[in-house]
Order: C-alpha cells, then sequence, then structure tokens
C-alpha cells in the first residue's frame, strides 16, 4: 500500500474522508431502498416498467458520453492562480496583471492535439495548453500550445480543416504516412513547425516540463488607449525535460496516461508547478518594418529584437474535484478575450476566434458558459442572453430581455469600447500567401539553436516517420526541408537511404524463404 501514488490510492483517500456512506438516491433525491434487485414479477420474472430506480441509471448512463473534441481529445487539467510580478501597465489595462502582488484564479488544460480521447500521452504531437484567467472582467482564455508556431497553414482556417481530417484515412480508420506526408510537403510554411515536432521537444516528459506559448500575435491595450502587438511565453520553471524516442514509445504502451497521472501526482503531492509569464512586444512602426510577417503563425518574432519582459507566474496547486466537470466541461476559446487584450490580423487567430466557441455550443449546449468550470464567477454576468437548453442559473430573473429598455437592464458603456484600428490593405480578395518566407527561420533553427545531436535524433525521428510514405512524397518533403538546410534535407535522405536498404534486404532474405 505505502508505495501507491496519489492517483492510485484516489479512491482509498475519498473514503478516509468520508467515514460513514451517505444515503443512495435517484435523480430526483429519492432515498433508494434496494439497487440491485430490479422489480419483476415474482423471482424469474420480467422487469416492470415502474422501476423508476431501474429506469432513470439506465437512461442517464445511456447518455453519458458527450462528444468528444475533434482535436486536443486527450487531456488533463489543473487549477491554480496567477501573480503579478512585473509592472506592464504601460502596455496592457489586463485586469490580471493590473499590479505587482495580485493574484487571480485560473485553471489549465494540457492536451495532445492528434490523438483521441484514449490515446498515448507520450506521442509526438504538439501539447495544448490553454488557461482561463477568472479576472473581475470575465475570463480571460490564453489559448496556447508547447510551441511558439503552429503546424496550421496560414493562408486560411480551410487548411486547418484539411489538416484536421488527414487525421485518420477515410476508409480504412488508420494514421495514414502518405496522407500526412502528402499534406505537409505540399504546404512548406509546415516546415517549420514540422521541425519543432520532430525534435526532442515533440515529446515532452509529461506536462509539467514544457514551455507554453500563446502562438498568434494578439494586440494589447492600455487605459490610455494605446495598443501594442504582443506574443505571450509560459517559460516552465521546472526546466525543460524531454523523452527520447524509444522511450516515448515505450511509455505509449506501459503507461498511456503518463502525464496525466504525472500531473495529478505532482499536485497531489503538494509539489506545484509553475510557469513564468513573458512577453514580447512590438510596435506598430515595428511592425510595418519587420522583415516577416508579424501575423504569420508559422513564424517566431527573434528574441534578440524583441527580448522578454516578465510579467508574471503561474502557479497550479489544485487538482480536479471531478474529471468530467472541470475537465471534459472545460471550454477554452480565444475569442474569450477581456479589456486590454484583442485580436490581431493574424488569419489563423481569427479562424480559431470562430472556430473554438462553436463546437462547445455542440457539445456542450449554447449555455456551456453557465457551466461552473466555464463561468465567469468573478465578474458580476448582466446581459440578454435567455433560456435555452440546460439554463441552470436564475435565468436573470425578472429583468428585462430587451434592449434598450426603459426599466433599469444592463446598460453598455463606451469605456469599454475596444481599439480603434485600420486596415491597410484595403481590397477584399482570397490572398494566398503561401510564398512567404518559409525556410529561413526554419534554418536558423536547425543551424544555430540545435546542437550535432538533437540534429541527428531531429533528421531520424523525421526518417523514421516518413520511410513508410511513397518515395514521390519523401522527395517533396526532403526537398522542402532541404531549402532550410542541404545538410537538413541530405541528412534526412542518407537515413531514409538506409531503411530502404533494409526494407530490400528483408524482402530479399522473405523471398528465399
Ligand atoms: P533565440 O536563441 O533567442 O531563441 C531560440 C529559441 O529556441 C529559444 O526560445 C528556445 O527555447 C528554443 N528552442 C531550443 N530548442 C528547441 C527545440 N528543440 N524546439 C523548439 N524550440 C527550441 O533565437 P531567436 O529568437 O533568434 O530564434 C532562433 C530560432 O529559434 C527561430 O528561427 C526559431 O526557429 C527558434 N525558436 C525561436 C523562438 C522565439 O520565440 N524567438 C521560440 C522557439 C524557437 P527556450 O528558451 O525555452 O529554451
Amino acid at each position: 500500500m505505502a508505495s501507491r501514488d496519489k492517483a492510485t490510492n484516489q479512491i482509498e483517500e475519498f473514503k478516509r474522508a468520508q467515514s460513514t456512506p451517505d444515503q443512495m438516491t435517484t435523480g430526483t433525491g429519492c432515498p433508494v431502498g434496494n439497487k440491485t434487485g430490479s422489480k419483476t414479477v415474482g423471482q424469474r420474472g420480467p422487469i416492470l416498467l415502474e422501476d423508476f430506480v431501474f429506469t432513470d441509471e439506465m437512461a442517464h448512463f445511456n447518455r453519458e458520453r458527450i462528444p468528444e473534441r475533434v482535436v486536443h481529445a486527450k487531456g488533463a487539467g489543473a487549477f491554480g492562480y496567477f501573480e503579478c510580478t512585473h509592472d506592464v501597465t504601460k502596455y496592457t489595462k489586463l485586469k490580471p496583471f493590473e499590479f505587482i502582488g495580485k493574484k487571480t484564479p485560473l485553471a489549465i488544460r494540457f492536451s495532445t492535439v492528434g490523438g483521441e480521447s484514449g490515446s498515448a500521452d507520450t506521442a509526438r504531437d504538439p501539447r495544448g495548453f490553454a488557461v482561463k484567467f477568472y479576472s473581475e472582467e470575465g475570463n480571460w482564455d490564453l489559448v496556447g500550445n508547447n510551441t511558439t508556431n503552429l503546424l496550421h497553414p496560414r493562408t486560411h482556417s480551410c487548411s486547418q480543416v484539411s489538416f484536421i481530417h488527414k487525421k485518420r484515412n477515410p476508409q480504412t480508420h488508420l494514421k495514414d504516412p502518405d496522407m500526412f506526408w502528402d499534406f505537409i510537403s505540399l504546404r512548406p510554411e509546415t516546415t517549420h513547425q514540422v521541425s519543432f515536432l520532430f525534435s526532442d521537444r515533440g515529446t515532452p516528459d509529461g506536462y509539467r516540463c514544457m514551455n507554453g506559448y500563446g502562438s498568434h500575435t494578439f494586440k494589447l491595450v492600455n487605459k490610455d488607449n494605446n495598443a501594442v502587438y504582443c506574443k505571450f511565453h509560459w517559460k516552465c520553471d521546472q526546466g525543460i525535460k524531454n523523452l527520447m524516442a524509444d522511450q516515448a514509445g515505450e511509455l505509449a504502451g506501459s503507461a498511456p496516461d503518463y502525464a496525466m497521472r504525472d500531473l495529478y501526482n505532482a499536485i497531489a503531492e503538494g509539489n506545484y508547478p509553475s510557469w513564468s509569464l513573458k512577453i514580447q512586444v512590438m510596435t506598430y512602426e515595428e511592425a510595418e518594418k519587420f522583415r516577416w510577417n508579424p501575423f504569420d503563425l508559422t513564424k517566431v518574432w527573434p528574441q534578440g529584437e524583441f527580448p522578454l519582459i516578465p510579467v508574471g507566474r503561474m502557479v497550479l496547486n489544485r487538482n480536479p474535484k471531478n474529471y468530467f466537470a472541470e475537465v471534459e466541461q472545460i471550454a477554452f476559446s480565444p475569442a474569450h478575450m477581456i479589456p486590454g487584450v484583442e485580436a490581431s490580423p493574424d488569419k489563423m487567430l481569427q479562424g480559431r476566434l470562430f472556430s473554438y466557441s462553436d463546437p462547445h455550443r455542440h457539445r456542450l449546449g449554447s449555455n456551456y458558459l453557465q457551466i461552473p468550470v466555464n463561468c465567469p464567477y468573478n465578474a458580476r454576468l448582466r446581459n440578454y442572453q435567455r433560456d435555452g437548453p440546460q439554463c441552470v442559473t436564475d435565468n436573470q430573473g425578472g429583468a428585462p430581455n430587451y434592449f434598450p429598455n426603459s426599466f433599469s437592464g444592463p446598460q453598455d458603456d463606451k469605456q469599454f469600447l475596444e481599439h480603434m484600428d485600420y486596415c491597410k490593405d484595403g481590397q477584399v480578395g482570397r490572398y494566398n500567401t503561401a510564398d512567404d518566407d518559409n525556410f529561413t527561420q526554419v534554418g536558423t533553427f536547425f543551424n544555430k539553436v540545435l546542437s550535432q545531436q538533437e540534429r541527428e535524433r531531429l533528421t531520424e525521428n523525421i526518417a523514421g516517420h516518413m520511410k513508410d510514405a511513397q518515395e514521390f512524397i519523401q522527395k517533396r518533403a526532403v526537398g522542402n526541408f532541404a531549402k532550410a538546410d542541404p545538410v537538413y534535407g541530405r541528412m534526412i535522405q542518407e537515413k531514409l537511404d538506409v531503411y530502404k536498404k533494409k526494407s530490400q534486404k528483408s524482402r530479399e532474405n522473405m523471398a528465399q524463404l
């Protein structure tokens, strides 16, 4: 017993806290006399329809599952607080950054991206890193990832749909190396993210030992209504730790819930993980002159030019009390913003502003923001939204349900108007920006950031995955990596050639048998 970890021992700890069992009831609160004996005609006869203890249980059981998230289906959650440690009020009026020492409660959900809800935590995949601040001016969701840029092509969000659709083959329902590398190689702007994904950071050692990034470019607005562009970085205080590819593969079989268990145990043991929040700031003038599109999600802002500015620290100190209530039902959306942070023209962000709130209405219902983990409990919610399925509040009582009105219904206030912006490129059209520089930053990453050993592992991981795709696809993909650096392309090709020789040899051996 002594060696059992906190997660394994959870049910035992529940028992310790609950010394005597409660009286069991039906869903209506009616005390139950016999749970296991259904009402039948005699000992061996049929069940009576009047047995509500039975039908109530069965009917609810049949409806237990809600649709899993289309992406980010497997995840772990936790709760804690954000503490502001540095004054950034010259950039933003965000309530959580209001003054040094201010603490704001928050929730977080970490996840893998592509796997289903029962998939392994150690898969090579980006990790979701979504934070919900419960502020006095409403809930702010910073819906990030463990990488600075995203795999999704930047042109528009339909490409995001294509990317997600290729999770599994439509006929075989298997993961398909042709589909993966076909898409990646046809969209060269994915080269940057794929390089991160197949580096050591593509298999982080749990959720506690990785950085998080807001990924997109956002706009910060201060109390004088001056705006700057911004990127968010959560730097892990535990230090970055990654799994080697073979370790990750072994754990996928032996401990598929590895990251979830690690997070739960750390918090349950009082070993609270923390991250330092930093921002990069770019003025409108700098954005005009920047050599890359500052709103292109596939690019980073060099830290030498746009240094990290410290803001505060996030500490996770509470595990969910119930997984379904607080993690499966938590609903993040980049559109959940509050005064002080706004959208930039980042095309992928614009797509996500729609595409995150929409599925929550499908998964959880149109009143998903009333669910306790989603409701803005630190703000006073007053509006003209009423009714709908599963309305579980007082539905704003007798307050007027139309606007404008003469009966003291809630009023808007110009002090909360968004920052007035302008669009320089005024012509409406379908622009494709896929010919932007896709490779310079990848080359810098390969040459300047990675050590020789990391380059070897990166190219081995890519070749090991790409070897099962058809040769014409391999050629096109290698060509993209070579455009970032000829050595990068060559190293992948050499490793692919080794795999090819091996598989030829094994075919010959089989033929001889
Ligand atoms: P810097 O040296 O200032 O930044 C390098 C960055 O690389 C650091 O943020 C570091 O993160 C990160 N890094 C190190 N190893 C890996 C890895 N295996 N996978 C992903 N990121 C890693 O240089 P620049 O800002 O000029 O950027 C140089 C290149 O580094 C970029 O072209 C880009 O490819 C890559 N990069 C840049 C980031 C940025 O925000 N500027 C962030 C991530 C990558 P950490 O400090 O947390 O260790």
